[in-house]
C-alpha cells in the first residue's frame, strides 16, 4: 500500500520552536515500521520555518527573512530525519506551486519520486519555503500533502497533528464536543463550520486546511485519516482494521460534492 503521511510543525517542535529529537524519533520509528512491513511511504514534513526560528531565535519581519529561516531550518530538519530513518535511505524533495500545477514539472517530480520508492528509499517532502513568494507558494503542507497523494496515486493520506481528529465543536472550549469517527464527504459547509480557529504559532495550517485536504483526497478516491501525532504507534493503529482513534474521511468516487 502506498501512504502519504504528513506531520505538522507543532508535532515536531517544542513550544519555543526547537526541533525535538524525541518527537522526530517517535514519528520516524513508525514510518520505519510501515516501510519494513512492505508499505511505500512518502513523508511530508513541516517544521522548516519553525526550526529556523527555534535555532536562530530570530522572528522574521520580512518575507526574505522568513525564506532565510526556512533554508536554515530545512537543513536541520533533514539532518534529524536522515539520522532517525537510518539505516533506511531517505531523500529530500522540495516543492513549489508550479511543480504541482505545471504538467511537465509534475511529471518530472513524479518520476523522481517513483525511482525513490522503487529503490525502497523514503522521500521526505516539504514546500520549498526558501524560494517561494505569494505567487509560487502552495501555502500549507496539508494542501501540499493532498495534492501529492493524488499525484502519486496514494492509497491513503494521513495527517498527523496535535489533536486526535475532527470534533463537532472546539474541544478546548466545549467539553461536550465529540470526535467524529468517520466523515463520508466533506462539504464547503463543513469547511466553514469546523474550519475556524488559528493555525499554530509556527505552522501554516489549521482545521480549515485539513478539511480542504480531505476534500482533495476524497474527490480523487483516496481515504484521508486525521489523527494525533501524540498517540503511541498511531500509524500502526491506523493500519489495523476497526481502529477508531481519529477521523477517517472516507474515499468516494464519482460523487459531485456540494
Ligand atoms: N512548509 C512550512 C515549514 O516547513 C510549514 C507549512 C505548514 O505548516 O503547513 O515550515
Amino acid at each position: 500500500m502506498r501512504w502519504v503521511v504528513k506531520i505538522g510543525t507543532s508535532s515536531l517542535c517544542e513550544a519555543d520552536g526547537q526541533l525535538s529529537w524525541n518527537k522526530v524519533l517517535m514519528f520516524t520509528r513508525q514510518i520505519k515500521a510501515l516501510h519494513e512491513r512492505g508499505h511505500q511511504v512518502v513523508v511530508v514534513t513541516s517544521g522548516a520555518i519553525g526550526t529556523g526560528m527555534g535555532t536562530t531565535k530570530i522572528r522574521p519581519k520580512t518575507l526574505s527573512e522568513r525564506q532565510a529561516l526556512a533554508a536554515i531550518g530545512q537543513a536541520h530538519l533533514m539532518e534529524y530525519y536522515r539520522k532517525a530513518l537510518a539505516p533506511i535511505t531517505m531523500g529530500q524533495l522540495l516543492l513549489t506551486y508550479p511543480d504541482i500545477s505545471d504538467p511537465i514539472r509534475r511529471d518530472i517530480f513524479c518520476q523522481t519520486l517513483e525511482h525513490m520508492l522503487q529503490w525502497r528509499t523514503i522521500p521526505v517532502v516539504n514546500e520549498n519555503d526558501a524560494v517561494t513568494d505569494d505567487e509560487s507558494r502552495i501555502g500549507d503542507n496539508d494542501t501540499l500533502a493532498a495534492h501529492l497523494a493524488v499525484m502519486v496515486r496514494a492509497n491513503r493520506l494521513v495527517i498527523l497533528t496535535d489533536i486526535d481528529g475532527l470534533y463537532t465543536d472546539n474541544p478546548y472550549q466545549n467539553p461536550g464536543a465529540q470526535r467524529i469517527d468517520a466523515l463520508p464527504w466533506v462539504t464547503l459547509e463543513h469547511v466553514e463550520q469546523f474550519g475556524a480557529g488559528e493555525p499554530g504559532q509556527f505552522g501554516a495550517g489549521g482545521m480549515a486546511t485539513k478539511l480542504q485536504a480531505a476534500r482533495i483526497a476524497q474527490e480523487a478516491g483516496i481515504e484521508m485519516v486525521l489523527a494525533s501525532s501524540r498517540e503511541p504507534g498511531v500509524l500502526q493503529k491506523i493500519d489495523a482494521p476497526n481502529w477508531q482513534g481519529g477521523t477517517r474521511f472516507l474515499a468516494r468516487r464519482g460523487v459531485s460534492h456540494a
